[in-house]
Formats: structure tokens, sequence, C-alpha cells
């Protein structure tokens, strides 16, 4: 980290004036927005409002038509940047958790960590499983996801995100292919990593519980702009544009 990145006024997250297309369809119109360092932003919206694509620009997984990004001050919409560097500082957990079937919840992690971290085959292990007991899985390090539930590869996949040590971390609807019982398990992870970790995170959610109580802020996406954004509690309580209002009457 250098002198400049240590100034906590300088924001974790900064999108200046992001715009999007794929083809001539104009997806992001001009998204501004920062995030500070330590905080949870909430992004709700309605679906194709173009949060998924707003969320793959922070990481460059989906660069940005035009606009700037920078991350701890950094511009890595510069086209010198290193995009491996900057993807691995950036954590990204999705619907869909990805895990290799065939190999082990610690598998699963310490493959990563020997691939991208260069780590030996002790060192990735031991880091693996810390990382799966910070997840409450340890006792389950040995197992195959087929043996998992749902929520349980979820947070093998957020702990083999995690194990990478990003200062940032991006949920893209984490829960929502998870059957409702199992949807509580994850989101205290994610909970625990905004509040006790402290962890700088932009979370893609239909979980306005977690949004009124977890986010710092929310910014309610639509039709590829920043429509409205505020405190968690006033704009899920009182909402301004009957946009949002109209949203939040449809998921609440
Ligand atoms: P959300 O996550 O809010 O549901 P998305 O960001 O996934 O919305 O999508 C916003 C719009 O962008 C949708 O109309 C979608 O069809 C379009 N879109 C997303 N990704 C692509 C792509 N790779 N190619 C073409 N269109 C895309
Ligand atoms: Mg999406």
């Amino acid at each position: 980290m250098t002198s400049d990145e240590a100034k906590t006024d300088v924001p974790a997250i900064e999108l200046v004036d992001i715009c999007k297309s794929f083809g001539v369809v104009e997806v992001l119109k001009g998204v501004s927005a920062t995030v500070a360092r330590g905080e949870t932003v909430c992004l709700i919206g309605a679906s194709g409002s173009g949060k998924s694509t707003l969320l793959r620009c922070v990481n460059l997984l989906s660069p940005p038509t035009s606009g700037t990004i920078r991350l701890h001050g950094q511009t890595i919409t510069d086209p010198k940047v290193d995009l491996n560097a900057v993807r691995s500082r950036t954590g990204m957990v999705f619907q869909h958790f990805n895990l290799f079937q065939h190999k082990s919840a610690v598998d699963n992690i310490a493959l990563a960590l020997r691939r991208v971290r260069r780590m030996s085959r002790e060192e990735a292990r031991e880091r693996a499983l810390q990382q799966l007991d910070k997840v409450g899985l340890r006792a389950l390090a040995s197992a195959r996801p087929s043996h998992l539930s749902g929520g349980q590869q979820q947070r093998v996949a957020i702990a083999r995100s995690l194990a990478m040590e990003p200062d940032i971390m991006l949920f893209d609807e984490a829960t929502s292919a998870l059957d409702p019982e199992l949807v509580k398990g994850v989101l205290d992870v994610m909970r625990d990593l905004a509040t006790a970790s402290g962890m700088t995170m932009m979370v893609v959610t239909h979980e306005m519980n977690f949004a009124r109580e977890v986010a710092d802020r929310v910014l309610f996406v639509d039709s590829g702009v920043i429509a409205e954004e505020g405190p968690a509690r006033q704009l899920l309580t009182d909402p301004r544009t009957p946009r949002l209002k109209s949203f939040l009457s449809q998921v609440l």
C-alpha cells in the first residue's frame, strides 16, 4: 500500500460517468458513485436494470465503454493497468458458485491459492482451512460440492474468494439461487464480513432486510442510471422517486 492509499479519505471505489454498451444497446448510461473504505453498499433494482453489468465493470470483468474507475486511488481503466493484479484485489461472488465438482472444499480453495498466489501445497492447504473455519465449514473440508448444500457451497465460494485477501468484495445475487432455508447462513457470513471484518463491499441483492440492516448506503439502479441513493433505512422506508416506490412495493 502506498502512502496515497493509506489516506482514509481516498474512496475504495470511485466510478466516474461509467457507460457500457453491448453493440448498439446502451446498458449503463453514466453512472457515478463512490464507496468509502470499509463501507457496504447495496445495489437494488429491477431485473435488467444493469446491476450485474455495473458490478462486472468494477473488477473489469467487463470493462466500461467509457468512464473512469479508481480503486483506492488507482485508475484501473487506464489501458496500462495490470488486469490480473486488479482482479486479485477484488473478490467476486456470483449467484452460481462455480466450484470444481471433483475436488473437495479445501482443495477448491487451495487450488486457487497455488495457482494465483503460487503457494506451496502445505501453505495453501493451511490457508484454505483457516478460510473454511471463518465461514463455519472446517468440519466439511474434505467434502465434495455434491455432498454440500447450496448454502454451504456458496460459503466455500466466499471462502475461496477471501483466501486471496481482496480488499474489495463484490457480491452478485449470492443468495438468489438458494432454497429459502439456506439463505440465512450465507447472509450471516456476508454480514460478518461487512461488520466484524470491515470489508469494503458492493452487494447486488433482493434481500431488502439485509440491505436495511447491513448496508451503509443503498443505490437504486434503474434503466442504467442510479436513480436514487441514500442511507439504507431512509431510502427503503422513505423513497423519493415514483420508480423506487413502485419497485419497493413489488419486492417488500
Ligand atoms: P441486472 O443484473 O440488473 O438484472 P444486467 O446488468 O444483467 O441487469 O443486464 C442489463 C441489460 O444488459 C439487460 O438488458 C441485458 O440483456 C444486457 N446485457 C447484459 N450483458 C450483456 C451482454 N454480454 N451482451 C448483451 N447484452 C447484455
Ligand atoms: Mg444481475
